[in-house]
């Protein structure tokens, strides 16, 4: 066989399928200082602001990045929230390098958790967004993305880690939901896409008290808590 044959028979990988394997290191110990996970590495991103007065924490919403998309673990996505990703550096980041945006959490491929503003404040994640007939869900959610593309698998790590971040979450504060920025935001979004399985997610949620909602509403039933005039946020279970 010729190396050119040998070269062909060979299946072509993306290169999101060679760099964003996942693997198991790295979780947080679930304490707080503050509004920071200890244990996690801290990068303060300016893209933030205070919470509303009187506005509990009841909304976790999951998203997914990936930077420039589909490649894994380099430094854009912290430099990119914490407005210092160069324009020139890859051409997609020219549409992007001007947004001031943030997350409370980036979750690595490989379980490795990062965290860019205090829980107790509010971090730009959500844009605008309606659920259970409340806007402006940045006001009472934390936002946590997940390393990945949209519609692509994430990791083992990213399940584990994910489900203990939020039970650490609702041990400090009201949590009592968990859905993704697709659902908030039809149409506008589609992070984290089919990729994250709800199901599993919710299956390591058991007993935490925190509604996994997509994991079992219809799609029906999620557009219509996404208008305005749906249900309550301060009763997640009534719907789902
Ligand atoms: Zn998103």
């Amino acid at each position: 066989m010729t190396r050119r044959q040998r070269r062909r028979r060979q299946p072509r990988r993306a290169p999101f399928d060679a760099v964003c394997a996942g693997d198991r290191s790295g979780s947080p110990d679930g304490s707080w200082q503050g509004g920071w996970l200890r244990g996690v590495h801290h990068v303060p991103s300016p893209n933030q602001g205070e919470r509303p007065a009187s506005t509990p924490i009841v909304l976790a919403v999951l998203h997914s990045i990936s930077l420039p998309p589909g490649r894994c673990g380099g430094p854009h996505i912290e430099r990119f929230f914490c407005n210092r990703l160069s324009a020139r550096a890859h051409p997609f980041f020219a549409g992007i390098a001007g947004l001031q945006v943030s997350a409370h959490f980036l979750l690595r491929r490989d379980g490795r958790l990062l965290q860019f503003v205090d829980v107790q404040r509010r971090a730009w994640h959500a844009g605008r967004s309606c659920w259970r007939g409340l806007d402006n869900r940045n006001d009472d959610s934390v936002g946590i993305e997940l390393e990945g593309l949209e519609g692509r698998p994430f990791t083992a790590a990213q399940y584990r880690v994910a489900a203990r971040l939020l039970h650490a979450l609702a041990r400090r504060w009201p949590l009592r939901e968990v859905v993704g920025h697709e659902h908030i935001a039809p149409g506008r979004k589609g992070d984290p896409g089919p990729g994250w399985h709800w199901k599993r997610l919710a299956h390591r949620l058991q007993g935490s008290g925190i509604a996994v909602t997509p994991a079992h509403a219809s799609a029906e039933l999620l557009q219509a808590l996404a208008r305005s005039e749906a249900p309550s946020a301060q009763d997640p279970g009534r719907s789902a």
